[in-house]
């Protein structure tokens, strides 16, 4: 079969560029090693910075997001380890809200529901490539169902341990964390009022993550063999760690569903592209979860491709070098700071050098007292930007 662009992996970020692209005339192959189920595995909450928002609305998803399952957050709170705070509000900075909260699985849902109207899409899932060929005018890749699928684009949105990112040759740094990250659902005693709150804790970062209703959703990045310890405990002992960690701000907890672990690392790529091939979203660029990015890059560089691919009139190339090279150009920034910054938050926290902390601690008060400086890291939080710049949105 022929195709414009065969997008591998259907995650959340597979997805949402191919749903980017429903209104192009690019015939999209959209491949996934599981089988299609509206179910979503993924337990985590995901902070949509008011970037993506923008993107979801532009791509249509987000009215029905927003009314039925985002929730905003108006406020964070970050406390060090020693004394430090730093508070972040959306009235402060003008906006109408730092970022919004949304489960993994409504925005899966989403997606899925969207991709099942888009008439430019042929579904091979479940299957896996396992051959690749490139050359100057096509890439082939064959499936394991015995599919044999041609395209002008190979775009590799199949994870960390992205299949394509290898078969190409693309290189990648990674840094494992030796921490794990604990993800969860709580109902709390008391109500949230749409405030975040991060922790940096002798024991890893803690963050509480304000849901719809009474609920909230944790990310507990914790060296592993503290985490090994949590995770044997039962539910009413892990939402009483989980509380007590907290200081009891919200005061008690009980969990709703399972926990989940996911282990924790930093991974760099050489570059975005190959002849014929872009990496998209953790294919190309994973980071610690303190800076709730992750998936935030991921969606940026789907509306960053589409944008690119949209513009090319019929006919033209979507594998053309100066498409792909203009693509890893508009996206290198914007990675290199959030990886870079991330890298050393987490470092600089996880130091146990007990003269560090006073420092740290102190840094965070005075950034507090710092509007300029205060505004800056709010607009690196919500666009991955310090300075206002050149922006599409
Ligand atoms: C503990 C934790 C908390 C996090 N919290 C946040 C947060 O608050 N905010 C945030 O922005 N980010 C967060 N992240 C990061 C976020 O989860 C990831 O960035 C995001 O899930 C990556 O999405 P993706 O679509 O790029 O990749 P994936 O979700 O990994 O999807 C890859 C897809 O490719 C498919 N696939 C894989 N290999 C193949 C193959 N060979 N052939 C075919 N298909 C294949 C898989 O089945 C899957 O569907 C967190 C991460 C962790 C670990």
């Amino acid at each position: 079969m022929e195709f414009d662009a065969i997008i591998v992996g259907a995650g959340l970020t597979g997805s949402a560029l191919a749903v980017a692209l429903r209104s192009t005339d690019l015939k999209l192959a959209l491949v996934d090693g599981r089988a299609f189920s509206t179910a979503c595995p993924d337990p985590r909450a995901y902070a949509i910075s008011p970037a993506n928002m923008r993107f979801f609305s532009r791509i249509g998803i987000w009215r029905h997001l927003k009314h039925h399952h985002a929730c905003p957050i108006h406020r964070m709170c970050i406390l060090g380890d020693a004394g430090g705070e730093l508070e972040f509000s959306a009235d402060d900075e003008g906006i109408e809200a730092l970022a919004w909260m949304v489960e993994a699985g409504a925005l899966h849902e989403e997606l899925s529901a969207t991709l099942d109207r888009q008439h430019n899409v042929s579904f091979y899932r479940p299957a896996v490539p396992t051959s690749m060929s490139v050359s100057r005018t096509h890439a082939e890749l064959v499936l394991d169902d015995g599919s044999r699928l041609r395209g002008r684009l190979v775009i590799g949105a199949d994870g960390a341990n992205s299949w394509v990112r290898k078969e190409c040759g693309i290189a990648s740094q990674d840094i494992p964390y030796g921490e794990i990250g604990i993800v969860g659902t709580f109902r709390a005693e008391r109500p949230h009022r749409h405030t975040a709150y991060q922790w940096f804790l002798g024991s890893g970062v803690l963050a509480w993550l304000p849901l719809s209703g009474d609920r909230i959703s944790i990310v507990w990045a914790i060296p592993e063999d503290q985490g090994r310890e949590l995770m044997a405990m039962d539910s009413a002992q892990i939402a009483a760690r989980v509380a007590a960690a907290g200081e009891h701000a919200l005061g008690e907890f009980a969990l709703e569903g399972a926990i989940s672990s996911f282990p924790l690392r930093m991974l760099r790529v050489d570059r975005m592209t190959a002849s014929r091939v872009a990496l998209l979203g953790d294919a190309g660029h994973v980071l610690h979860p303190l800076s709730g990015h992750g998936v935030n890059l991921g969606f940026r560089d789907a509306d960053e491709l589409a944008r690119r691919l949209a513009l090319l009139g019929a006919g033209h190339d979507p594998g053309d070098p100066a498409v792909l090279r203009a693509y890893a150009r508009a996206r290198a920034e914007e990675t290199f700071a959030l990886q870079t910054g991330t890298h050393l938050m987490r470092t600089l926290f996880a130091a146990r050098a007990p003269a560090l902390a006073p420092i740290r601690n102190l840094g965070m008060n005075l950034t507090g007292r710092l509007p300029v400086l205060k505004s800056m890291l709010v607009r690196y939080a919500t666009s991955g930007r310090l300075f206002h710049g050149e922006s599409n949105d």
